[in-house]
């Protein structure tokens, strides 16, 4: 029996090739990025007005010049106008180009246009405190070339916007496999389905499947009854098909507890069998050349803590996403736990007013009491080395619900 740091570690040594596609802006929020935004031109791309209002040289406010005569209207969009006599001034909207042989903007709001002799005339109220005021100057926020976002980032609405900016009307995302969720075992039903008084629904098929969704990763649902024959059969179906295999049950000392021995059989080589936590201590892990295989244990607790401790870090590696620092939230009661066992403790996650993770448990009863998960949004990872866990510790948390 491995420890969980080990598990973790050998898990992570391997790799899934995971594929890169091209789509359309409009669909690529949520996906991971695979190549990285450069800006295509200079951020902003010319001299731009930021204030509607007037655009006059500075020089002529200095020398005591109070009134400029109306030369005409520089309009956002339209290309660029040049003052031609340096005492007018020409009349500018936000987002235009600043007219040429013009320096400095004042807004309508500290000027006042007044009719002389039928012409128009701004005169000046509130003037300049300084050249190129009101002018957002071309390649301030960020020059052509610049790297604006990394590979690997999890495109948000802010990179969209940005990659917009920069022409992009089509993105290189990765492109994740289908992944093959296999459920096993003689009790279980389909979920539209009476169980018999010794049944139930296979539910651990729709939560993994549900799980891996959230990271953008569609799966095809597979059942497995506790008979070899079939078993193999079908496994051979399966691996054909899919290079990444989540399954569950089957895996503990059961008499019909098949999946380890008939996974071998297919040339899955395990990296390990049994790891010292609670839940999911049947956990097997194993790889061929062309597929990963996480056999998770079937009860549906020990199957979702294994699937969020050590499955979805790693499809989201796999993906290409960008490593982020682990959440770690502070426990507010005592717990203890003296087995020799890292414990996953389930939590409800609220936020102190500092800001911090402040994580309550809300211990079920047992690993089948899936209804509990319900009632918390994370695990808390409780190091076997302690038995005791004090109020104001901080342990590492494994989120299954956004906030
Ligand atoms: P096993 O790991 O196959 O010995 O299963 C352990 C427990 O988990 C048993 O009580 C199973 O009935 C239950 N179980 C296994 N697979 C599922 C599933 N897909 N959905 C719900 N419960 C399951
Ligand atoms: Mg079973």
């Amino acid at each position: 029996m491995i420890t969980v740091p080990k598990a973790a570690e050998l898990i992570d040594s391997v790799t899934l090739k995971v594929s890169v596609k091209e789509v359309p802006i409009s669909q690529a929020v949520g996906m991971v990025l695979r190549e990285s935004l450069r800006s295509d031109r200079d951020l902003p791309p010319f001299d731009r007005v930021m204030m509607d209002g007037i655009a006059i040289r500075f020089e002529q406010w200095k020398k005591g010049q109070r009134s400029f005569p109306v030369e005409g209207l520089q309009k956002a969009g339209a290309s660029k106008q040049s003052l031609k006599d340096n005492q007018h001034c020409l009349e500018v909207m936000t987002g235009s180009i600043l007219p040429g042989n013009t320096d400095t903007v004042i807004r309508y709001e500290d000027i006042k246009i007044e009719q002389q002799n039928g012409e128009e005339v701004a005169v000046i109220r509130k003037g300049p405190k300084e050249k190129r005021q009101n002018i957002h100057a071309k390649g301030t926020n960020r020059a052509k070339g610049d790297l604006v976002v990394e590979e690997g980032t999890v495109l948000s609405p802010a990179e969209i916007g940005v990659a917009a900016t920069f022409g992009k009307s089509m993105l290189k995302v990765s492109d994740p496999p289908r992944v093959a969720v296999i459920s096993t075992g003689n009790e279980l039903v389909e979920i539209d389905q009476q169980p018999l008084p010794h049944q139930i629904r296979r539910s651990n098929a729709y939560t993994l499947a549900a799980a891996l969704k959230e990271t953008g990763v569609e799966a095809d649902l597979f059942h497995l009854n506790d008979d070899r024959d079939e078993i193999s059969e079908k496994l051979d179906h399966i691996l054909d098909q899919y290079n990444l295999l989540i399954m569950s049950g089957g895996v503990s000392k059961g008499k019909l507890d098949y999946i380890p021995e008939l996974l071998e059989k297919k040339g899955i080589e395990k990296l390990f069998h049994k790891v010292r936590q609670r839940p999911g201590k049947p956990f097997w892990f194993g790889r061929s050349e062309q597929a990963v295989v996480f056999a998770l244990p079937g009860n549906p607790v020990s199957s979702f803590s294994c699937y969020y401790r050590y499955v979805e870090p790693w499809v989201k590696k796999q993906l290409g996403m960008r490593e982020v620092q682990r959440p770690f939230a502070r426990l507010t009661e005592e717990f203890s736990f003296s087995k020799d066992l890292t414990y996953f403790l389930q939590v409800r996650i609220h936020m102190s007013e500092d800001g911090t993770m402040e994580a309550t448990p809300v211990k079920g009863k047992g690993s089948s009491d899936l209804a509990n998960l319900c009632r918390g949004d994370g695990l808390l990872e409780l190091p076997e080395e302690r038995d005791d866990f004090g109020v104001e510790e901080s342990y590492p948390l494994y989120l299954y619900r956004g906030f």
